[in-house]
C-alpha cells in the first residue's frame, strides 16, 4: 500500500552554493528517531508531550570521563554533585553512586541530599542564605560549610562556642580572573584583602576547623586559563597560611562553571566544535596546582561542582508541533507546545533542535515559538529547519542542566520526566503535575468558596 505524500509548497531560494547564512548551516540532515534506542513517537504515545528524556549511561559515561580527565592529571580528586544543576533525586543518585559528594546551595538542597542517603560530612554547603537552623544543622552533620560573608562568619562562631563542635568551614573566594564581569558578590575578594581577612578571623577566633578554600568563579566559562589563575590564587592563600599558622588546608575546592557542548546564543560556531573540553579545564587547574608550592606527599584534596558540563547532554525535551504561520514579514513560524517556563535555557542557549520523522530536502529559515501567551516565549529565534508539520515531533538536545529546577509553573502544568536506564527500560523520575499539585497548595477563604453568576 502506498501512502500519499504531503504536498509541501515550493520555495523560491536564492542559491547560495553552500556558504552558510547569517545563522550558520543547516545541520538537521538526519531526524532523530530514538533516544538511547527508545523510539521518541513512542515515549510521546506513552508519556504525554512534551516530555523530558534522560540517559542514564549518558550521564555515567560523562561523569566517568570527567573524573578521568582530573585523576589522570592530579592525586587527590573528589566531585561533588551540584544540587541547583539538576535536583532530581534519581539524576542526583546516579552520581552519588559514581562516588560524587553532594554540593548545595540552600537549606532545601541540603535536606534534599540528607533526604537522598548522602552522609552529612559529604555535603558541601555553600549560598548567601544558610539560616541558624541551617548551620546548626550542618554542624550537627559534620557537613563543609563554605562561609558566604562575615555576619554568616560571626554567627558560626557564635554558635561554635555554645556547642562542643567545631565546624569544618571553608571560606568562599572570589577573585580577577581575567574574566568579567567578576562574579564578586560571592564570598570575600582576593584582591582587596577580605578573604585573607576573613581567613584570619577564622584562625584567630580558634572556634572553627579551617578545613578549605573556595571559588566558583562563573557559569558557561570559556576559558581554561581563568581555572589556572584562581586555582594559583587558592594555592597562595593556602601557602600564606602555612607559613603564618603552620596550618595546613586539606582541600582546594575549584567550584563549577565549565562550558558544556550547547552554543550560545549568537555564536557563530556550534559550541561541538569550539567550547573546550573537560581536558582542557583538568590541565588547567592541575597544572596550577602542581606548579604551586604544595607537597608532592601531601597535597590537598581537589574538589570539583562542576554541574552543567556532566548533565547538559544527558538529557532530551521533546515535544509536538501545535502549528505554522506566516509572520507579517514572510518568515515562516512554527509553534511548538515547548515554552520558555520548561526550557528556562533558551534564553541563553541557540538550542539544536531536530525533527523526530523523516523529512523531505526543503529547509526554511524558521522561527520557533513556544505555546505561552506571551512575546518573550521564543525557543530559537531563527534556526534552518526542514518543513514541520501539526502533529510532527521535534526533540530539543542538552537541556539536562538547569530546565528542571528553574521551571516554571505558568498557565499549564510542568511534564514528566523519564529516565532511560543502562538496559533501555524507561523509568518516570518524576511524575507531571496535575490540577491536584496545585489545588493542594492553595486555600479558598470560606467566604470566597461560593459564587452566583
Ligand atoms: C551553580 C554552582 C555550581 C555548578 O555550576 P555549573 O555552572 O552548573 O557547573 C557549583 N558550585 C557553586 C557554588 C554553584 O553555585
Amino acid at each position: 500500500m502506498t501512502t500519499k505524500k504531503r504536498y509541501e509548497r515550493p520555495v523560491i531560494k536564492k542559491l547560495e552554493s553552500n556558504m552558510p547564512n547569517k545563522f550558520g548551516t543547516r545541520t538537521e540532515y538526519e531526524p532523530v528517531l530514538q533516544i538511547e534506542r527508545v523510539p521518541v513517537k513512542e515515549l510521546i504515545e506513552k508519556h504525554g508531550s512534551p516530555l523530558f528524556v534522560i540517559s542514564e549511561s549518558k550521564i555515567r559515561k560523562t561523569y566517568q570521563a570527567a573524573k578521568q580527565a582530573f585523576e589522570t592529571r592530579y592525586p587527590r580528586v573528589q566531585f561533588a554533585w551540584s544540587y541547583k544543576t539538576n535536583y532530581i533525586s534519581a539524576v542526583c543518585n546516579i552520581f552519588h553512586q559514581e562516588g560524587s559528594w553532594a554540593e548545595v546551595v540552600s537549606g532545601f538542597e541540603y535536606d534534599k541530599a540528607i533526604q537522598n542517603g548522602v552522609p552529612g560530612s559529604n555535603i558541601i554547603f555553600n549560598g548567601p542564605d544558610k539560616s541558624e537552623q541551617d548551620l546548626r544543622k550542618a554542624i550537627t552533620n559534620n557537613s563543609l560549610i563554605h562561609i558566604d560573608h562575615l555576619d554568616e562568619l560571626y554567627l558560626l562562631q557564635e554558635i561554635a562556642k555554645s556547642t562542643k563542635q567545631k565546624p569544618r568551614v571553608a571560606i568562599r573566594v572570589n577573585m580577577d580572573t581575567g574574566i568579567y564581569p567578576i562574579w564578586d558578590r560571592f564570598g570575600f575578594n582576593y584582591e582587596n584583602g577580605q578573604a585573607w581577612d576573613a581567613l584570619n578571623k577564622i584562625m584567630f577566633s580558634g572556634s572553627m576547623d579551617l578545613v578549605g578554600l573556595h571559588t566558583h568563579i562563573g557559569t558557561f566559562m570559556l576559558s581554561p586559563n581563568a581555572y589556572a589563575i584562581a586555582a594559583s590564587k587558592l594555592a597562595n592563600l593556602a601557602q600564606r597560611l602555612q607559613q603564618k599558622y603552620d596550618h595546613e588546608i586539606k582541600y582546594i575546592d575549584m567550584g563549577g562553571g565549565f562550558a558544556s557542548r550547547n552554543t550560545l546564543k549568537g555564536a557563530f560556531l556550534p559550541g561541538v566544535d569550539t567550547n573546550p573540553t573537560i581536558d582542557e579545564f583538568a590541565e588547567a587547574i592541575t597544572s596550577a596546582l602542581i606548579n604551586s608550592d604544595f607537597h608532592p606527599k601531601n597535597p590537598p584534596l581537589l574538589i570539583l561542582e562542576t554541574g552543567r558540563a556532566l548533565i547538559d547532554d544527558a538529557a532530551w525535551l521533546l515535544g509536538s508541533v501545535l502549528t505554522n504561520k506566516r509572520l507579517a514579514d514572510g518568515r515562516r513560524s512554527t509553534i511548538l507546545d515547548i515554552g520558555v517556563n520548561i526550557l528556562f535555557t533558551s534564553f541563553w542557549y541557540a538550542h539544536k533542535i531536530t525533527p523526530a520523522q523523516h523529512f523531505t530536502s526543503y529547509t526554511e529559515d524558521t522561527v520557533l515559538y513556544g505555546p505561552l501567551c506571551m512575546n518573550i516565549d521564543v525557543i530559537r529565534e531563527n534556526v534552518t529547519l526542514p518543513l514541520l508539520h501539526k502533529g510532527d515531533h521535534v526533540v530539543v538536545h542538552s537541556v539536562g542542566a538547569y530546565n528542571m529546577t528553574q521551571w516554571m509553573q505558568f498557565i499549564t502544568l510542568r511534564p514528566k520526566v523519564v529516565l532511560i536506564d543502562e538496559a533501555g527500560k524507561v523509568h518516570v523520575i518524576r511524575d507531571n503535575e496535575s490540577m491536584k499539585t496545585i489545588a493542594d497548595l492553595e486555600v479558598v477563604p470560606r467566604h470566597l468558596a461560593d459564587f452566583e453568576l
